[in-house]
C-alpha cells in the first residue's frame, strides 16, 4: 500500500470546514507564495542532516540502513520547532509516512466527536489517490469530506473525486494572473476555472484571500472574485484573511498588516454585491 508524507493530524479544529473536524496535513506544495505561513509544509525532506545535530531531546537520528534518512523519534520529541525553523530547504523531519486506510483509523477514533475530516497542507491534492481512498473510507460510516486547496488540481477531470467530496475550501491568492504569479510563483487559470466549476456543483464551500498590501492588486483580487462568483454568493463562504507576519519566511516578513477598515471596506462592498457570509480573520 502507498504510503503519503503526512505532516501533521490535528484531532479537532472548528475552523477548517463546517462544525468540529479532524484535520490531515500533507506535505509538499506546488506554489511558493512569498506570505506562506507553513514554510514547513512546502518540500519532502533531502536527508541533509542539518537539523539532527541541532534537535535538543535527540529526537532525530540518522539511519544508516535507510541511505542516511532522517528517522524521527516521536517519543523523544519536546516540541521545540527547532528543526523546522532551521532546516534550509523548506521541509520538516517529523514526516509519518502513512496509508489512507492509516489516516482513515486515525480519524475514527475521533468519530463520536466531529462531523468530518478534512485534508489540507501543503497542498493535499498533489495525492489525488490518498484523497479518494480516505474519502470512501469517510463515507462508509457517514463522515462528510473537505479539502483545502489552492486551486491547481483540475477537479473536473476527476469525477471519482468529486463523488466522495462534499466541499472545497479555495484560495484566490490573486485575481491577475501577472499579480498571481508574483505571489506564488504560478499561473492561476486553472484556479478560476475551479472556482466556477466547483461552485456550479455546489461544492465550493469557501474562497479565501490572504490580504496583502503593496504585494499585489487586493481590491481588485476580491471585488473580482466577488463578481466572478456573484450568481453562487447566496451559498459560498468569503473569507478575508489579514496578513500577519507569524512563521513567515524572514525575507518575507516586512509587509505590512493590513488596518481592520480595509478589510471591513471589502467585506462591505461584497455585501453590495450580494454575499451574506462574509468572514474576516
Ligand atoms: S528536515 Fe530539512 S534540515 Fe532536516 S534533514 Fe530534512 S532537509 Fe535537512
Ligand atoms: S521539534 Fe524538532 S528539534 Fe524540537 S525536539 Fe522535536 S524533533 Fe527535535
Amino acid at each position: 500500500m502507498t504510503k503519503y508524507p503526512v505532516n501533521k493530524i490535528i484531532l479537532f479544529s472548528s475552523v477548517d470546514g463546517p462544525g468540529n473536524r479532524t484535520v490531515i496535513f500533507l506535505q509538499g506544495c506546488n506554489f511558493d507564495c512569498k506570505y506562506c505561513h507553513n514554510p514547513e509544509t512546502r518540500r519532502l525532506c533531502i536527508g541533509c542532516g542539518t537539523c539532527v545535530t541541532k534537535c535538543p531531546a535527540g529526537a532525530l537520528q540518522r539511519s544508516e540502513e535507510n541511505g542516511g534518512q532522517v528517522v524521527f523519534l516521536p517519543e523523544k520529541c519536546v516540541s521545540c520547532d527547532t528543526c523546522i525553523h532551521i532546516c534550509p530547504h523548506d521541509a520538516s523531519p517529523r514526516i509519518r509516512p502513512m496509508t489512507a486506510a492509516e489516516a482513515f483509523e486515525a480519524v475514527k477514533r475521533q468519530m463520536p466527536y466531529i462531523r468530518g475530516v478534512t485534508v489540507s497542507g501543503g497542498e493535499c491534492t498533489l495525492y489525488p489517490d490518498f484523497l479518494r481512498e480516505l474519502f470512501a473510507l469517510c463515507k462508509e460510516v457517514s463522515l462528510s469530506t473537505f479539502i483545502d486547496s489552492n486551486g491547481t488540481y483540475d477537479f473536473a477531470s476527476d469525477p471519482e473525486l468529486m463523488a466522495v467530496t462534499d466541499g472545497v475550501m479555495l484560495d484566490i491568492k490573486a485575481f491577475s494572473g501577472e499579480d498571481h504569479l508574483t505571489v506564488t510563483a504560478c499561473d492561476n487559470r486553472q484556479v478560476l476555472k475551479n472556482a466556477l466549476f466547483l461552485a456550479e456543483e455546489g461544492k465550493l464551500f469557501e474562497v479565501r484571500t490572504v490580504i496583502v498590501p503593496g504585494l499585489y492588486d487586493t481590491e481588485q483580487t476580491v471585488l473580482e472574485t466577488g463578481k466572478l462568483l456573484k450568481d453562487y454568493c447566496g451559498q459560498v463562504r468569503y473569507k478575508i484573511i489579514a496578513y500577519r507576519p507569524m512563521g513567515v519566511r524572514e525575507s518575507y516578513s516586512h509587509y505590512p498588516v493590513p488596518e481592520q477598515a480595509l478589510l471591513e471596506d471589502y467585506a462591505e462592498r461584497l455585501r453590495e454585491m450580494g454575499w451574506r457570509d462574509i468572514v474576516i480573520i
